[in-house]
């Protein structure tokens, strides 16, 4: 169970306090891009969205978006929108993936944070390779169909965590 409890669940990456990631000296974010930043398959880039960045950035945290989606332009267009790094194709919760992000940022895993909508992707792969993990909710409704049986397990997952939270912690 503790492989997929998250370090922290949060509504959205809005609701995400910089100061607790400094706290934890957290340098590093990883971030899941659809349904984490952006609704399903909806690669545009909202003003808000872009003001989060700018401030990870202002505040000295190094991103990369970490995405199991194809490449895409339009996935690649908002990357730089964002001025975030990026790894498309890749196939989480596989370790080897979210050492090639952690490569890219340059960060070490007890100082990276793995930002995520699903347990059985973002937050096992993160707690695998030893990062802290946040889970968000979704947004919205759409996402793949295979997604939806994950989703199934992953409602079990969370009753048992006891929906403890919008604030649960696994000790981290
Ligand atoms: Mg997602």
């Amino acid at each position: 169970m503790r492989l997929l409890t998250p370090s922290w669940r949060v509504k959205s990456i809005y609701d995400i306090d910089l100061r607790w990631l400094k706290a934890r000296s957290i340098q590093g974010i990883i971030s899941d891009l659809d349904n984490t930043l952006v609704p399903w398959r909806d690669y545009s880039v909202a003003r808000e969205l872009k003001d989060w960045f700018r401030r990870l950035h202002d505040e000295g945290f190094r991103t990369v978006i970490l995405t199991n989606a194809r490449p895409a332009p339009t996935i690649e267009k908002l990357a730089s929108e964002l001025g975030t790094g990026l790894v498309v194709g890749a196939r989480k919760p596989i370790v080897r993936y979210f050492r090639y992000a952690l490569e890219l940022l340059g960060t070490q895993p007890h100082s990276t944070c793995v930002i995520g909508d699903q347990v059985f992707t973002d937050v096992l792969g993160g707690n695998l390779v030893g990062c802290h993990t946040i889970l968000v909710d979704r947004i919205g409704n759409r996402e793949f169909v295979g997604t939806r049986f994950m989703r199934f397990l992953e409602k079990l997952v969370l009753a048992r965590l006891g929906e403890r939270s919008s604030c649960s912690r696994n000790g981290r």
